[in-house]
């Protein structure tokens, strides 16, 4: 998680710019490691978490693999993934899933109402598939972010 933190401010640490983090480690080792890529990709999906799985798959896919499957591995992110990305830790097939802060501790501009909390319902209905895990270096994480009672312009919202 604390390179996950590294990774999350390596583009500096303005929380308006949502500095997220992710990182899968295979087997002990890093596989991959990715920041937010949304803006410099022209990418609506490039989340960090997503960015990490496309280098991760890339990195293990052999003859046997071609897909890149991430069969026990672990995914680290300094904010709780949105539903997309948990999901997608499904395809990944990775087994864990931990994060730093969660939703109640940084600022609803990361969470909007429309982010409707998937994590517990694939917790659920993939329980023998992942587990996941949050408010892993849950300090210093939200410490990336604006926190929940932080009066953010709305200009600086860049989630609405
Ligand atoms: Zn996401």
């Amino acid at each position: 998680m604390r390179e996950a933190i590294r990774v999350a401010t390596s583009r500096g640490t303005d929380p308006a710019s949502t500095p997220i983090g992710a990182v899968i480690v295979l087997d002990g080792e890093i596989i991959a490691r990715a920041h937010n890529e949304c803006d410099a990709l022209h990418d609506p999906t490039a989340h960090a978490e997503m960015v990490a799985f496309r280098r991760g798959g890339a990195s293990v896919a052999n003859g046997n693999n071609p897909a890149g499957e991430m069969r026990g591995a672990t995914l680290y992110s300094t904010l709780q993934p949105c539903g997309m990305c948990t999901m997608a830790s499904i395809w990944a097939k990775v087994g864990r899933v931990v994060y730093g802060a969660g939703r109640e501790d940084v600022h609803r501009m990361y969470f909007e109402a429309r982010h409707t909390d998937t994590l517990a319902f694939i917790a659920d209905a993939y329980r023998d598939d992942i587990g996941i895990e949050g408010g892993v270096l849950r300090q210093d994480c939200a410490a990336l972010y604006f926190g929940p009672d932080d009066a953010v312009g709305e200009a600086e919202q860049g989630n609405l």
